[in-house]
């Protein structure tokens, strides 16, 4: 562990809303290596663990916490995660890291000057068969890349206001996901050449983008994300290569080469991102990998706007 943390890592969340019950309880409760001391939050805590409404009272009544997973909205990431950082706790960022760009540089920057670990998790890149479709391109150069990541906002995000606020990424939120694979799992880095952001007349967020990218030998990979699907929804990633079509489907939990599935497992996304926090912790090191949010920030730069018709929930 680093100098000043010791295991298990006393650790505290702030936000408490849907993914942490759906996914970091759960993973925390599995894992030796951490104790959940605290959480922050304005409305929401966890039986037996001492609550707070904001971090700063959460670092100020419980000092000895080692480290701290900020599952609020983007929006409001980058405050508490340089309130945590200034007070030498280790932090866990969800996906997205921030906001903007150069508010998770901020961060990376001061978390280095303070000596302890950040973390920019991407869930997405823990998906069973996410390390098998890396090898798999490695070794199989792909010829052209179709990202689907199209689902209904209705199921998924249901009255959910930030998400449709300016910084909330709308589609972008699950996109991101498919970027953090792509980016990954791609042998060469890639660049936006075009893009269309469909928004709703009544919303700050865009409802669909259709995205293309090159990287410097001249791949195409095209993204669509649509948030209007209902039915099946569609998580997938296509890559043509002189092997077969290599489809990594179900957000990264199955693949399959040329019509055969080589690799499917059950999905544990959370516990490897705390077990990967807890190497990095005890290794001194940060692990901020910027790329997906850079490619969604471009799009926004680059990208033509359209409107569609209005979105109510
Ligand atoms: P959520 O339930 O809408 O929000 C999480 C919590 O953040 C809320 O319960 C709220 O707690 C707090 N919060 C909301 N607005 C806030 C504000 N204005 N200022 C400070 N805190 C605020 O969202 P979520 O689905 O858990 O998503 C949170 C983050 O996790 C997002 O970045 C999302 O992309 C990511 N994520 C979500 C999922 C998913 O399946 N939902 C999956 C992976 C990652 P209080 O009202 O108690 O303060």
């Amino acid at each position: 562990m680093a100098a000043n943390t010791t295991t298990p890592i006393r650790i505290g969340i702030v936000g408490v809303g849907k993914i942490v019950r759906d996914q970091h309880l759960p993973a925390l409760a599995k894992n030796a290596d951490y104790r959940l001391v605290a959480t922050a939050s304005r409305s929401a805590g966890v039986d037996g663990v001492a609550s707070f409404h904001t971090i700063e009272e959460m670092l100020a009544a419980v000092p000895d916490l080692d480290a701290v997973s900020l599952c609020m909205p983007p929006q409001y990431r980058y405050r508490a995660a340089h309130t945590a950082l200034l007070a030498g706790k280790h932090v866990f960022l969800e996906k997205p890291p921030g906001a903007t760009v150069s508010e998770v540089e901020d961060l990376k920057a001061l978390a280095a000057e303070k000596g302890v670990s950040l973390f920019a998790s991407w869930h997405s890149r823990y998906a069973p068969a996410v390390e098998a479709a890396r090898t798999f391109l490695a070794a199989n150069r792909p010829t052209a890349v179709a990202i689907n990541w199209k689902e209904d906002v209705r199921r998924w995000h249901p009255n959910q206001e930030w998400i449709w606020q300016a910084g909330g990424l709308g589609v972008f939120d699950p996109g991101i996901n498919a970027l953090s694979i792509t980016t990954h799992i791609l042998p060469k880095a890639l660049f936006v050449t075009q893009a269309t952001l469909e928004f709703p007349e009544n919303r700050d967020a865009p409802i669909a983008a259709q995205i293309t990218f090159s990287d410097a030998d001249g791949l195409v990979v095209k993204a669509d994300f649509d948030w209007r699907q209902t039915g099946p929804q569609s998580w997938d990633i296509f890559a043509e290569t002189a092997a077969g079509q290599m489809v990594l489907s179900a957000g990264g939990a199955k693949l399959a080469v040329a019509g055969r599935t080589v690799h499917e497992e059950p999905e544990a996304e959370y516990p490897l991102l705390y077990k990967r926090f807890a190497e990095i912790v005890k290794a001194g090191v940060s692990d901020v990998d910027i790329a997906p949010l850079r490619h969604v920030a471009d799009a926004f730069l680059l990208g033509r706007h359209a409107f569609v018709e209005p979105f109510f929930d």
